[in-house]
């Protein structure tokens, strides 16, 4: 095991042109107790990861690794674990810790925990050789999943799977999906395979190709009236100027979910036209272990197609940029 790494860390946020994502050496972590040591062998690239170089999102700590989609093998184990052994393939995500013991924790929502830590915000995340996990909150891979379409399950498939769950989507009901990124093109597949008539709404010419070979009934422009009025909608794309639209395009008690963690402010919202009649804002806050592990079981189930562009880990800051200028298709991934 080497002493040293060189990990991607970011150093002031700002625009992410302006070169904020710099390589530093760190040691290699060693893991405590009940964590493990994982081998990075792909990680996957979100947008949070834009919003925390870009400083939409403030650093909890400085020089922090970014990544929260890490697909690695175990390479060393800290006293006391007991889930996994030495080159078992795991996932390690956003959701890092909990505390257990506050009043969501003790109620079945870790997602709202009052004293979290997530990886690659809190915690060094996987834009580097090696990251450490709790042992408790990494996942098992289906082997379904090759390690570049594991990656992007980790965030970008299962908070899409709570949006969806949040949007209250009924049994064969209409969805609304605005933005069409990593994220979306998943969380459309689980919409399908439940039964569900999908519309997207977006700008990308090559967004639009790709929801309409994966079955979605039709595609239009970012802000677009679909055809027909929705039981539930999905803000994926960081936009709030989207969420009028989005609220106007329900139809009587049905749910707008936004998916991110940031958006940009939402503009004045007039009662009878976005919210009267039983609509439903409704936000996204993380996820439960629960939810991690229901999505991919049913994605797995379900034989979910994920549509990667790779990129070499030293070009984390490339596929940033191009995230940032709207240039990946489906979701980009770092490969060790
Ligand atoms: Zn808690
Ligand atoms: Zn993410």
């Amino acid at each position: 095991m080497p002493a040293l790494m060189k990990a991607w860390a970011v150093d002031r946020p700002g625009p992410v042109d302006g070169g904020p994502l710099v390589r530093v050496d760190k040691a290699v972590p060693a893991p405590g107790p009940r964590q493990v040591l994982v081998r990075v062998r792909v990680c996957g690239v979100c947008r949070t990861d834009l919003h925390l170089t870009e400083g939409d999102l403030a650093p909890r700590r400085p020089l922090v690794t970014p990544g929260h989609e890490v697909v690695g093998s175990v390479e060393q184990l800290g006293a006391g674990c007991t889930r996994w052994h030495e080159g078992d393939r795991i996932g390690v995500p956003w959701l890092g810790h909990t505390c257990g013991i506050c009043r969501f924790c003790l109620s079945g929502r870790e997602n709202l925990c009052l004293d979290p830590r997530f990886t690659g915000w809190d915690l060094d995340g996987g834009y580097a050789p090696y990251a450490v996990v709790d042992e408790a909150y990494a996942y098992a891979l289906p082997e379904e999943f090759g390690d570049e379409e594991a990656a992007p399950l980790l965030c970008a498939g299962i908070i899409g799977y709570r949006a969806l769950l949040r949007a209250n989507l009924p049994e064969g009901g209409r969805l609304g999906i605005y933005g069409f990124g990593g994220s979306a093109h998943i969380t459309a597949q689980v919409a399908l395979a439940r039964g569900a008539r999908v519309h997207v709404m977006t700008r990308s010419p090559e967004a639009q190709q790709l929801a309409l070979a994966l079955g979605v009934s039709s595609v239009a422009g970012a802000d677009a009236e679909p055809p027909e009025p929705l039981d539930s909608a999905i803000l994926f794309a960081p936009v709030g100027t989207l969420v009028p639209p989005a609220l106007a395009a329900l139809d009587r008690g049905g749910t707008l979910a936004v998916a991110g963690i940031y958006l940009s402010d939402i503009p004045v919202l007039n009662y009878e036209e976005h919210l009267f009649e039983e609509r439903t804002l409704q936000s996204v806050t993380a996820n439960t272990r629960a939810d991690g592990e229901e999505f991919l079981a049913e994605a797995a189930r379900t034989g979910v197609r994920v549509s990667v562009t790779p990129y070499p880990m030293d070009q984390a800051d490339a596929a940033l940029r191009d995230l940032r200028h709207d240039r990946v298709n489906g979701a980009a991934v770092l490969v060790a």
